[in-house]
């Protein structure tokens, strides 16, 4: 079978992979759309190096189910559900936890071999494109419900590429205020359509100085989902005394907390617990994501939709994989 497999930065090829086995009680899901995420691109650039050779890619897809014919999301951590952390209610972080597309083989492949009780079954009013889309959406769920942020609250979103536009959808859906930061107009005015009451172009201005003119004390809460150290080391500067900053999109950086007394700072790269819900709200058009898709490539073009994320000159949001 056909699958996208890294070999090293600016080297992941699709090339003939060994068909899945099925064992256990698994089943057959063959791939129908995924898309391209923000950890795959760290890897294709050799930000992040410890991807292992010959790895099959991609964490967020959708597929049919051969054995039912039912359309399904793939959820791409399995947790054991006894360890230290699946009993105090954080698979994410489970001892014997694996994640398809990090440490275990992707969904960028023709079929995977799934577990049953990591496909969640597909409405029929969410396409397959929309349903290729669903891991941010359960990210910026679980961001902004660990949050707890209370109406009228100010949430700075650093970062909008798709990430940091669904965190401004969730983060404006749960009542607060919402500053969107970029670096790109396009994306900022996405940003205003979604309903962000105000938009910094950081090119064009400073933005802890803007956010503090806003906000008086500084924003209550700060979202980074622009996946840079230099992001990071701004959220000190964009937080309030006793506010909380969640590291989504990079957490290596410097945080010079001189003046951050009290604020809390925490890293979550992905959630399983919230899919059923992000699927949900895909469903009933609370979310939007198919205004996030920009561009489509078939499984043969993956080299292609690659470099179409890294170039910004072809405004890059969801790139999305289909078979
Ligand atoms: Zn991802
Ligand atoms: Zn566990």
């Amino acid at each position: 079978m056909k699958a996208a497999v890294y070999h090293g930065p600016h080297d992941i090829k699709i090339e003939n992979a060994p068909e899945p086995e099925v064992k256990g009680n698994r089943v057959l899901v063959k791939f129908k759309a995924g898309s391209i995420c923000g950890t795959d691109m760290h890897f294709y650039r050799g930000e992040w190096k410890w991807m292992k050779k010959g790895r099959i890619l991609g964490h967020d897809a959708c597929g049919i189910r051969e054995d039912t014919g039912e359309r399904v999301v793939m959820v791409p951590i399995v947790n054991c559900g006894h360890c230290y952390f699946c009993l105090r209610g954080s698979p994410t972080y489970c001892v014997r936890g694996k994640f398809y597309g990090l440490t275990r083989d992707g969904f960028f492949a023709e079929s995977k071999a799934m577990l049953p009780r990591s496909l969640i079954p597909l409405p029929s009013n969410v396409s397959d494109e929309e349903a290729a889309v669903v891991e941010p959406v359960a990210l910026a769920l679980r961001v902004l419900n660990h949050l707890q942020p209370n109406l009228g609250d100010w949430v700075t979103v650093v970062g909008q590429g798709a990430v940091g536009l669904l965190m401004t959808q969730i983060a404006l859906m749960k009542g607060c205020r919402v500053i969107a930061v970029d670096l790109e107009d396009y994306r900022l005015e996405l940003s205003e359509k979604y309903g962000a009451d105000a938009v910094i172009n950081a090119k064009k201005e400073d933005v802890p100085k803007t956010v503090r003119k806003l906000t008086k004390m500084g924003s209550d809460f700060v979202i980074e989902a622009a996946g840079t150290a230099q992001t990071v080391e701004q959220t000190p500067f964009l937080v309030r005394k006793a506010g909380k900053v969640a590291l989504v999109g990079e957490s290596k950086g410097y945080l010079n907390l001189e003046d951050a007394d009290e604020a809390q700072f925490f890293t979550i790269y992905i959630s399983p617990v919230e899919y059923p819900a992000a699927v949900e709200l895909i469903a009933r058009k609370l979310v939007d994501v198919k205004g996030l898709i920009t561009h489509r490539f078939k499984l043969d073009e993956f080299e292609m939709a690659l470099q179409t994320v890294d170039n910004p000159a072809e405004k890059p949001l969801k790139v999305i994989i289909t078979n």
